[in-house]
C-alpha cells in the first residue's frame, strides 16, 4: 500500500450499505466506525432477492457468499401464466454468480456481513444527533453529548436520513399508495419450482413469489402487493389479508401463502423520495436507502446499497482525507456514475407500480393487451435489467483493479 495517511471515517446506520462502506472503507485502509442508534445490527425485514453485481461486491468485501441463496430464472406472467417478460442474463454471468436473481433470508445477509466486519467497527447504541463540518474536518454529535471528531461521514442511515436532511434540507416522501405484504415457508409439502422467481399480475395485484436457500434449508418467499391509501391505518390481519390478495393466483402462490406460518408474514407500505441531484457536500456523502431511498417495487435497493457501500470505499483508496480537495474529488467521482444507475431503478419502480396498481379502472383490459400482445414490458424491464446488471459487473471489474493498482 502506498504511504499515505490513514484517515478516520464515521459511517451512520448498519444496513447493508453501512456495512458494505464500512468493509469496504476498512479494506482501503482507514479507520472506519460503524455507528449504529439500535442495540444490534437489526434486518428491516425478511424476504430479499439480490441480483449479481451485489454478490460479486460482497465476496470482494470478504463475505462469505457460499450458499447464500437460491439461484433464480426471473419472469414476469399474467395472472392467468402467459409469459410478458422474460429476464434473460448472459450465460456466464448465471454460471458465475450462482444464477440470476438470488432468493434469500434478510437475517442470514447480515450475519454474513457482521461476521465479516473487523471486532470494533459495529459500535452499537450509538445515535448521532447533528453534524457539522468545514475544511478540517467533521464533528458529530451523539445523543448523551458526546461529539467524535473524523475526516469523512457517511450517511447510510436510511430513508430518513439525517444526514441527507442535513446537507441538502428536507423533502417530503413519496407515497406509492401501495403496501405489499411478505412471507416465506420451508414446508416441503407446497410443491413449487425451484429456480423460479415468478411475478406476475392480475388486474390490481402483484402476487410473486420465489424459492429461497436459508442456512442450507430450501424454502420459498412470497408477496402480494396492492393499492392501499397512505392516509389510512391499516387495521386487518396481515396473513388474512395476504391469503384473500393471493386468492385468485396460480398455484402454488395460494398454497405457499397458507403454509406460511403467521408469525413469518409481514406488511410494509411502499414510499420513496425523488433523486437528489448531489449526493455529496464537504466531506459528507450518502449511500443506500439515504442517497437513493427505493421502492420494495425495485426489489434492488439493497442490492444498490451494497454496490454504494464498496464503490464509496474503493474510491477513498489511496486517498489523504485530511486533503479537502482530494476528499472532494473522491466522494465527486463515487456519485457521478452511481445517481444515473441508481435513480432509474428508483423512478422505474414508481412507474411500474403506478402502470400496475393505480391505473383506472376502465383503462386496465387496455393495459392487459398491451403488456400480453406486445414486446413493451419485455423492453422496458426484460430487456433493460440484463443490460444494467452487465454494467454494473463491468464497473466493479474496472474498480478492483484500480483498486489493486493502488494498494499493490
Ligand atoms: C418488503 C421489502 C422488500 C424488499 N426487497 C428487496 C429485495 O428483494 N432486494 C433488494 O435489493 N432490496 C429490497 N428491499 C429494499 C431494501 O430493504 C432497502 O433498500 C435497504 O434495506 C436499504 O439499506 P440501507 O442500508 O441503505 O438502509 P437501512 O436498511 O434502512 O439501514 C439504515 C440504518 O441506519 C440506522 N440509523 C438511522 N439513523 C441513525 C442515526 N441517527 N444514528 C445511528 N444509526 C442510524 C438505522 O437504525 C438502520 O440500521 C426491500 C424492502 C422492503 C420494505
Amino acid at each position: 500500500m502506498s504511504a499515505v495517511r490513514r484517515g478516520r471515517v464515521a459511517v451512520i446506520g448498519a444496513g447493508p450499505a453501512g456495512m458494505a462502506t464500512a468493509l469496504s472503507v476498512h479494506q482501503a485502509g482507514h479507520e472506519v466506525l460503524l455507528l449504529e442508534r439500535y442495540p444490534r445490527a437489526r434486518p428491516a425485514g425478511n424476504i430479499l432477492n439480490l441480483w449479481p453485481p451485489p454478490i460479486k461486491a460482497l465476496g470482494l468485501l470478504g463475505v462469505d457468499t457460499t450458499d447464500l441463496g437460491a439461484p433464480c430464472y426471473t419472469e414476469f406472467r399474467s395472472a392467468a401464466g402467459r409469459t410478458r417478460v422474460r429476464v434473460n442474463l448472459p450465460g456466464d454471468v448465471v454460471r458465475d454468480y450462482g444464477g440470476g436473481f438470488i432468493g434469500l433470508l434478510r437475517p442470514d445477509l447480515y450475519a454474513r456481513l457482521l461476521a465479516a466486519l473487523p471486532p470494533g467497527v459495529l459500535q452499537v447504541n450509538r445515535t448521532v444527533d447533528s453534524f457539522d463540518q468545514d475544511e478540517t474536518g467533521v464533528r458529530l454529535r451523539m445523543v448523551g453529548g458526546e461529539t467524535i471528531e473524523v475526516d469523512v461521514v457517511v450517511g447510510a442511515d436510511g430513508i430518513d436520513s439525517l444526514v441527507r436532511r442535513t446537507l441538502w434540507g428536507d423533502t417530503p416522501k413519496r407515497e406509492h399508495h401501495l403496501h405489499i405484504f411478505g412471507g416465506y415457508t420451508f414446508d416441503d409439502t407446497v410443491t413449487a419450482e425451484r429456480g423460479l422467481c415468478l411475478l406476475s399480475h392480475s388486474r390490481t395485484v402483484q402476487g410473486s413469489w420465489t424459492a429461497i436457500r436459508d442456512k442450507g434449508r430450501d424454502g420459498f418467499q412470497w408477496w402480494v402487493l396492492g393499492a392501499h391509501d397512505a392516509r389510512t391505518e391499516f387495521t386487518g390481519d396481515p396473513h388474512a389479508t395476504a391469503a384473500r390478495m393471493g386468492a385468485g393466483f396460480a398455484a402454488p402462490l395460494p398454497q405457499l401463502i397458507a403454509a406460511t406460518d403467521p408469525a413469518h408474514v409481514q406488511r410494509w407500505v411502499l414510499r420513496d423520495r425523488k433523486p437528489l441531484k448531489r449526493w455529496s457536500k464537504g466531506r459528507a456523502t450518502l449511500v443506500g436507502d439515504a442517497a437513493h431511498p427505493t421502492s420494495p417495487y425495485a426489489a434492488y435497493g439493497a442490492g444498490m446499497a451494497t454496490e454504494d457501500g464498496y464503490f464509496l470505499g474503493r474510491r477513498l483508496a489511496g486517498v489523504d482525507l485530511s486533503d479537502h480537495s482530494a476528499v472532494r474529488a473522491a466522494l465527486e467521482a463515487f456519485e457521478g456514475p452511481r445517481k444515473p444507475h441508481t435513480a432509474r431503478q428508483v423512478q422505474q419502480a414508481y412507474a411500474l407500480g403506478k402502470i400496475f396498481h393505480h391505473a383506472p379502472a376502465p383503462l386496465r383490459p387496455l393495459r392487459d393487451a398491451l403488456l400480453d400482445r406486445t414486446p413493451f414490458l419485455q423492453k422496458v424491464v426484460g430487456d433493460s435489467s440484463p443490460g444494467e446488471i452487465v454494467a454494473q459487473i463491468a464497473a466493479i471489474d474496472e474498480t478492483e483493479a484500480r483498486f489493486r493498482a493502488i494498494t499493490a
